[in-house]
C-alpha cells in the first residue's frame, strides 16, 4: 500500500506541537525593520497540519518500506554496507560533542581536537602515510582533494606539463570525474586478461606529461594487484605520483599499506569502512593521507600539538587551501575513532580477514552456477555474472537483483565493472554470520532455479514492494518530481 503525502493527511487545526509562553514583551516585533511587502507573504503557507500521532504513524511506516544493514544483508558491492556498532551512534549523539561550536575557542574544545589529532596519526599509521586531512566530506571529494595537491605540487616543481591522469577501464567513475573536475586529461589503461592492470599499457602511456596514476587495491573486481611493486616503480620512474582509492579498505587494513605498496596521497571512506551508517547522500568523510613529498600541500588548517595543548595551524605557502566548511564532518570522524578506539588493532586485522573469508565463501558456493570471470580467490568481493541465466533464461543480472528484494536482500552492485557481462558485485562485509551468508546463496541458487522453470516471475520482479519494476531509463531521461 502506497503511503499518502503528509499534506493529503492534513486537517486544519490539527497540530503536533506546543510552544513554550512567549517571554519577550508584547510587540517587540514592532521596533524590527520590516520586511518589504513585495517580499512578504500574502496568504500563509500551506503547510500541513497533522497530529502528532499522524506524525509518528506516516515516519515509521515509511521508515519500515526502507533496506538497511539493521534489517537485512545489504551485499552492495563497492559499498561496504558493514553493520555500523550502536555504541558509535551513541557517543556521536552526546551532547558533549554534538552542542560545540567550531569557532568555539580552541582553549574549550580540546577534547574534540584531541579526537582528530589522535584519528589522523591512527590513520596514518594504518595507511602507511606520514599526515593527512580531515576534511574532505566524501570519497570523490577526498580525490578532488588529492589531485589538487598533486597538480600544486608539479606546479610548484615547474612541470605543469604533467597534466594527464591514468585511471584504470575498471575503476570506480568518481575517479575520472574528480581527474576531469581538476583540470587533468584521462587516459584509461587496460586491464588483462587476469583483470589486472595491464602493465604494457601503462608503459606505453607513462611520459613526462603524466601527472598520477590512480588506482584502487584491492580493484573493483576485488582482485589485488599482484604487481603493485613494479607499478609503483614504473611509475616513479616516469616521475610521476600514485594515487590510491582506498574507499574500501576493508580487505587490507592492518594487513598492508598503502605507504609500503609506494602510493603517494590517498584518500578512505570513513563511512564505508570505519563505522558510519550511509547510503542516501551522507553525511560521509573522506579524509585524505599523504606522504612527506606532498604534505606541505594539505589543506589548511592543520592541528598541531605544542606544550599549551592544541593548537590549529594556518600558516603554509604551499597548502592548497581549504575545501570544506570548518572541519569537516566531525562526527562521522568521531564514529571512526570510536570504531578504530574499541576494535584495536588486532580488532581491525580480524575484520579484514572476516571480510576476506566472507567474500570466498559465498563465491566458492555461487561460482558453478554463476560464473566469476576473474579471479578464483578475492578480497573483500567478487563480481558473479548472469550472462548465462540470460543466454538461456532471458534471466537478466537485473532480474536477480529485483528478485533478491522479495527475499528480504538488498540488490548487490549491478552492471559495473563494465568488464564482466550482466555483472554482479557482492561484497558480504564481515558483519554477517554463517547462517546469514548461507541463506543468502540459498536464495541465490533457488532464484537460478526458478530462471529455468518461471522465468517470467523474476522478469517482473519486485512483487511484495510498494511500487512494484521501474521504467529506471525513463526515470532518468524524463523525471518528474512535481506533487
Ligand atoms: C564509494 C567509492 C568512491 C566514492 O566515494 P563517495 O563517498 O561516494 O564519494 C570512490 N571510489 C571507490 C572505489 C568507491 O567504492
Amino acid at each position: 500500500m502506497s503511503e499518502p503525502l503528509l499534506i493529503d493527511l492534513s486537517k486544519a487545526g490539527r497540530k503536533a506541537y506546543c510552544f513554550p509562553p512567549l517571554d519577550l514583551p508584547r510587540g517587540f516585533d514592532q521596533a524590527l525593520p520590516s520586511l518589504p511587502e513585495s517580499l512578504s507573504r500574502q496568504k500563509s503557507a500551506r503547510l500541513p497540519e497533522v497530529a502528532e500521532l499522524d506524525v509518528v504513524r506516516h515516519f515509521t511506516r515509511l521508515s519500515n518500506m526502507v533496506h538497511g544493514v539493521d534489517n537485512g544483508m545489504y551485499p552492495l558491492g563497492s559499498c561496504t554496507m558493514k553493520y555500523n556498532p550502536k555504541l558509535s551512534e551513541h557517543i556521536a549523539g552526546m551532547s558533549e560533542f554534538t552542542q560545540i561550536h567550531p569557532l568555539q575557542d580552541v582553549s574549550t574544545s580540546q577534547g574534540c581536537l584531541s579526537v582528530m589529532y589522535n584519528l589522523i596519526e591512527d590513520l596514518s599509521s594504518i595507511t602507511g602515510m606520514s599526515w593527512g586531512t580531515l576534511q574532505p566530506c566524501a570519497g570523490a571529494h577526498g580525490e578532488y582533494t588529492g589531485l589538487k595537491m598533486i597538480r600544486s605540487y608539479f606546479v610548484k616543481n615547474g612541470q605543469s606539463q604533467r597534466t594527464k591522469v591514468l585511471i584504470p577501464i575498471s575503476a570506480h567513475g568518481t575517479n575520472p570525474a574528480s581527474a576531469a573536475v581538476n583540470g587533468f586529461d584521462v587516459v584509461p589503461i587496460a586491464s588483462d586478461e587476469q583483470g589486472m592492470v595491464d602493465l604494457e599499457d601503462l608503459a606505453s602511456k607513462l611520459d613526462e606529461t603524466t601527472a598520477a596514476l590512480m588506482l584502487t587495491n584491492p580493484n573493483t573486481l576485488g582482485l589485488f594487484e599482484k604487481h603493485i611493486l613494479k607499478i609503483s616503480a614504473m611509475v616513479h620512474a616516469s616521475g610521476a605520483l600514485l594515487y590510491y582509492d582506498g574507499a574500501n579498505l576493508n580487505a587490507i587494513m592492518g594487513m598492508a599499506t598503502p605507504g609500503d605498496m609506494g602510493f603517494d596521497v590517498i584518500h578512505l571512506n570513513l563511512h564505508k569502512t570505519f563505522s558510519t551508517p550511509h547510503g542516501g547522500g551522507g553525511p560521509g568523510s573522506g579524509p585524505v593521507m599523504c606522504n612527506d613529498t606532498l604534505r606541505p600541500f594539505l589543506p589548511k588548517p592543520d592541528i598541531e600539538l605544542t606544550d599549551s595543548g592544541y593548537v590549529y595551524r594556518w600558516d603554509d605557502e604551499d597548502s592548497i587551501g581549504k575545501v570544506s566548511m570548518f572541519w569537516g564532518n566531525f562526527l562521522v570522524l568521531l564514529r571512526a575513532y570510536v570504531y578504530i578506539l574499541r576494535m584495536g588493532s588486532e580488532g581491525i586485522r580480524a575484520a579484514a580477514r572476516h571480510a576476506v573469508l566472507n567474500a570466498n565463501y559465498v563465491a566458492a558456493r555461487l561460482a558453478s552456477t554463476f560464473p566469476i570471470p576473474y579471479g578464483k580467490r578475492c578480497m573483500h568481493e567478487f563480481v558473479l555474472s548472469c550472462a548465462t541465466l540470460k543466454e538461456q533464461y532471458g534471466v537478466s543480472a537485473q532480474d536477480v537483483a529485483k528478485a533478491l528484494i522479495d527475499e528480504g536482500y538488498h540488490p548487490p552492485t549491478m552492471y559495473f565493472p563494465s568488464l564482466v557481462g550482466e555483472a554482479l558485485m557482492i561484497e558480504p562485509t564481515e558483519s554477517e554470520s554463517l547462517e546469514t551468508l548461507d541463506r543468502f546463496v540459498d536464495t541465490l541458487l533457488a532464484i537460478a532455479e526458478r530462471a529455468k522453470t518461471d522465468s517470467e516471475s523474476l522478469r517482473t520482479a519486485p512483487h511484495t514492494t510498494v511500487v512494484g519494476r521501474l521504467d529506471e531509463v525513463r526515470a532518468v531521461k524524463q523525471p518528474d518530481l512535481r506533487y
